[in-house]
């Protein structure tokens, strides 16, 4: 009897034994592509020798330093690094152990910000509705996933949550891809002027929306929208790429696609790329420096932050992705991938949409491919489709509730960017297969 306390407890889990390039192996030697990198973590793949290699290297000399005492050569290097090839005036990094405690340090940070800078009344977070920012307290009120928050409701800080841009759902008829982005986007300023301007201290989304609504990204010219409508009232744009960054989208940072830059970002899965649980929160020059010519202490901080091995497995992951051109090959995997989704699946009468950037690909599933009406939720067709892929030998990230917490599904992929032509075919075999076998058990 196993006395792991599991995510489900109906759930009978096979036992993972090892890694192998794209694979996961479990203990009866059964092996499953790794199509979603767990939820878009293994981005080198299960068995990168230089990773491996870092992180052993590094145990070995030093495992553990407290960051109240002592900074470490891996953190110092791998921060460098971040900030060398990071977006706008970015130039500090706080790491952290994970996307939450990314997420809840940035909304700390937005908060002690203002109240270094003599404004105390700023204290309103924005964020979007189909959203996630995380599990912790904090981090689950920013995010817009109502199913996620449900229960925890009476614990949660008020949050405003203004539409998300999802053009496939929401942009009317007759109006144009760019118009719908604008009106979305002033709704930012249509909360803010209603909180009152001097109140609200940060914005907060992800670039390209991960596993609520299934590889989302913005139109053109939403993110340029919020960043002019966070300049002109003191606001904070903090971008949320734990999931869609560290190029997972054929960018190292998201946003680059958007062409804005965040005060805030928040990076974690990719990083470390599971070799080590590690996140990091990188802010601007501005913000440190407020902060630095103030109380010169940043109210926050856990045990393990810039952990000494996780570091270092980081500076490896960052370090094998530049070196390797391992990004613009995610980019081109990820144009192949979306073209042979769209060759198999562009025609079926129950998938609406195929979207995405890099190898972060989102699968629509609809009733009615007209009308674009979701399935009947009662139905669990995302719990099927995961089912169904886990039998045929493929991990994917289905998910329910890609409308508004309860209607709509979609697969998630976001597959190793080591994965080969051969191995795109397999993973698209395989989704037709559990698609197939899903909407027959109805
Ligand atoms: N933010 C986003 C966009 C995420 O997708 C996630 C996790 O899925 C988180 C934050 C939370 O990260 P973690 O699970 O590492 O705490």
């Amino acid at each position: 009897m196993s006395h792991v306390f599991p995510r489900h407890t109906k759930a009978d889990l096979p036992r993972a034994i090892a890694g192998d390039g794209c694979y996961l192996v479990d203990s009866n030697g059964k092996r499953y592509f790794d199509g979603s990198g767990g939820a878009a973590v293994s981005c080198l793949g299960h068995s990168d020798t230089a990773v491996i290699r870092a992180v052993q290297e590094q145990v070995g000399k030093l495992a553990f330093a407290h960051t109240g005492f002592l900074t470490s050569e891996p953190a110092e290097a791998l921060a460098e690094l971040l900030v060398v090839h990071a977006p706008g005036s970015l130039d500090r990094v706080y790491f952290v152990s994970g996307g939450s405690e990314a997420t809840e340090a940035a909304i700390k940070l937005a908060r002690q910000y203002h109240l270094e800078r003599g404004e105390p009344e700023r204290r309103h977070l924005i964020a979007r509705r189909q959203s996630y920012h995380g599990n912790t307290l904090g981090a689950l009120a920013a995010g817009g996933n109502a199913w996620r928050r449900q229960q925890f409701d009476p614990l949660l800080i008020g949050v405003s949550h203004i539409a998300p841009c999802y053009e496939y759902g929401d942009r009317a008829e007759g109006e144009s891809a760019f118009d719908y982005g604008q009106r979305v986007a002033n709704e930012l300023k249509t909360e803010i002027l209603r909180l009152g301007p001097e109140t609200v201290m940060a914005f907060m989304a992800e670039p390209v929306v991960g596993a609520t609504a299934g590889a989302v990204p913005a139109v053109e010219g939403y993110f340029k929208r919020i960043r002019e409508i966070c300049d002109d009232f003191g606001v904070l744009l903090i971008l949320d790429e734990v999931m869609c960054g560290m190029g997972r989208t054929g960018h190292l940072f998201a946003c680059e696609a958007d062409g804005v830059e965040p005060d805030i970002l928040c990076i974690a899965k990719g990083l470390g790329a599971g070799y080590q649980p590690i996140g990091a929160m990188l802010c601007s020059a501005e913000i440190y420096d407020t902060i630095a010519g103030g109380s010169g202490f940043f109210q926050h901080g856990h045990t393990y932050i810039g952990h000494p091995v996780a570091t270092a497995a980081g500076l490896s992951v960052v370090t094998q992705m530049l070196g390797r051109d391992l990004i613009s090959r995610c980019r081109d995997m990820g144009g192949q991938l979306q073209a042979s989704l769209t060759d198999r699946f562009g025609d079926h009468p129950h998938v609406g949409d195929i979207r995405g950037r890099g190898l972060f690909r989102g699968i629509e599933l609809v009733a009615d491919r007209t009308t674009k009406a979701p399935f009947d939720p009662t139905r669990g067709l995302a719990a099927k489709v995961k089912r169904a892929a886990f039998d045929a030998g493929l991990i994917c990230y289905p998910m329910s509730g890609t409308r508004d917490g309860q209607l709509g599904d979609h697969i998630l992929l976001a597959p190793p960017f080591i994965i080969t032509d051969a191995q795109i075919g397999e993973v698209v075999d395989k989704v037709d297969q559990a698609i197939s076998v899903a909407l027959a058990l109805d």
